[in-house]
């Protein structure tokens, strides 16, 4: 580690305050980027720009390279599916890479989830969630958290709050959604607090008073870690709570674990640290190590009895991202993977907790499990600020991302990082930390 880190420090990381590069204009103008890197390649825990520039990354594509850049097992399933077949379209016939990807889902998702759709995106898959909730309960109406993310096309833009910029301007927004209260934001400021399970479940019951009536709701949505909307884990009990309440009013529970799937909080998925099965549940991202590939699991009862045709897609479940998704499942399935997650998360956290005690006054929380971590700043530092930390990082080799409308920073390293990348990451963040505050 001495070695790469006096690496990083000779190598020059200009890319950081670079212009745009030509071309950039034509490049989906107003779609907003952090910085005017170009990347060429990825290794690792590492990421590579076209002038050659070598950056630590802490962002993995928004949780998605959980395996980090390029896997060899991932490089030579995809390479090997490639040169075979690389487009069956699944509404015309099987392809074995799905069949062997349902059969490895089941293993890992939650008890009683035994079919599984594929799609291409995120937010295709919440949707798909959300037509399967309608169609299975013949109701109309969605419940979501306040602070949830579940997308950018129309309907999952409706289900989000986690920041106006999704939706500003956008609108009309998509009838049916319910937003509840979530106890993070309602308790934010607050140093006592009710039991935040409890609280969220009366709100709940409310809402099904007062708005939307149970014979009128398919569902309840939420994100067991709010990714968008601050990493925000749920309260002790809220899950059990929402499992519960959906039972007792027959609505079935939708956990939209397309951030926190696929071993990212230390278990296959977030839900399973609490033992709830909710009746869907929605992965992307880390799924295919980056591949396009997204899909729900659910009870085979509800999805049985859609018409043929309904869900899917042209790309719908791409053979070759099923072959990236294949060797995911195989690497992460390997012995001691998910306990280096939490060794590695456990090792940051103690070295992020530590600098929150040596700036008390800036940092507010460090908080999530696994490699899902969230580092709030106090009021006291402004708007913008973790973006400008941001900034810092990245100036000195560290790709870090910021998230919610609090100041936040969330630190998702690949899940293979080695504990000394671990303590280099943690370090350029205090260095880049004081530099801000010094200024
Ligand atoms: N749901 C959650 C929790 C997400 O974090 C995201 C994306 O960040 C989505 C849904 C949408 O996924 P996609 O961007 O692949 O459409």
């Amino acid at each position: 580690m001495r070695l790469a880190s006096r690496a990083l420090q000779c190598i020059s990381h200009q890319g950081a305050n670079a212009a745009p590069p030509l071309g950039a204009e034509r490049v989906g103008a107003g779609i907003g980027r952090m910085c005017n890197l170009v990347f060429e390649r990825g290794l690792g825990s590492w990421i590579f720009t076209s002038d050659g520039e070598k950056y630590l990354d802490f962002s993995t594509g928004i949780g998605v390279a959980n395996l980090g850049h390029c896997h060899p097992r991932v490089v030579e399933a995809v390479q090997q599916q490639v040169g075979k077949l690389w487009h069956a379209q699944v509404n015309i016939a099987h392809h074995k890479q799905m069949l062997d990807l349902t059969e490895k889902l089941e293993k890992v998702t939650p008890k009683g989830l035994d079919s599984f759709l594929f799609v291409t995106t995120g937010s295709e898959a919440v949707e798909a969630a959300v037509k399967l909730a309608r169609h299975a309960t013949k109701k109309p109406n969605v419940i979501v958290f306040q602070g949830g993310y579940h997308g950018r096309t129309l309907l999952t833009m409706s289900m989000t709050s986690s920041g106006t910029k999704y939706r500003a301007g956008y609108g009309p927004h998509a009838a049916g959604v319910f937003v509840a209260p979530h106890p993070f934001f309602a308790f934010h400021s607050q140093t006592s607090r009710p039991d935040d399970a409890t609280w969220a479940v009366e709100q709940l019951e409310l809402l099904l008073q007062q708005q939307t009536a149970p014979s009128e709701t398919c569902a309840v949505v939420l994100e067991p870690v709010l990714g968008e909307g601050g990493y925000v884990p749920a309260a002790p009990g809220l899950l059990k709570g929402i499992r519960d309440f959906c039972d007792r009013h027959g609505l079935l529970f939708i956990a939209d674990e397309v951030q926190s799937g696929f071993g990212r909080t230390g278990s296959w998925f977030a839900v399973d640290h609490d033992d709830v099965s909710p009746d869907i549940l929605v992965f992307a991202k880390g799924v295919a190590s980056g591949l396009p590939l997204a899909g729900l699991a659910a009870r085979r009862e509800l999805t049985a009895l859609q018409p043929p045709g309904s869900q899917g897609g042209t790309y719908a479940g791409n053979v070759v991202a099923c072959a990236a998704a294949n060797a995911t499942l195989e690497v992460m399935s390997g012995s001691g993977f998910m306990s280096a997650v939490e060794a590695r998360g456990a090792q940051l956290r103690e070295a992020l907790e530590l600098l929150r005690q040596q700036h008390p006054e800036v940092i507010r929380e460090v908080r999530g499990p696994g490699l899902m971590i969230g580092l709030e700043f106090t009021d006291k530092v402004g708007k913008g600020f973790a973006q400008k930390v941001g900034k810092a990082c990245l100036q000195r080799g560290l790709i870090m991302l910021p998230t919610g409308i609090f100041e936040t920073l969330r630190i998702i390293p690949p899940l293979t990082v080695s504990a000394e990348e671990c303590e280099m990451g943690a370090k350029i963040l205090k260095e880049a930390l004081e530099a801000c505050l010094s200024e």
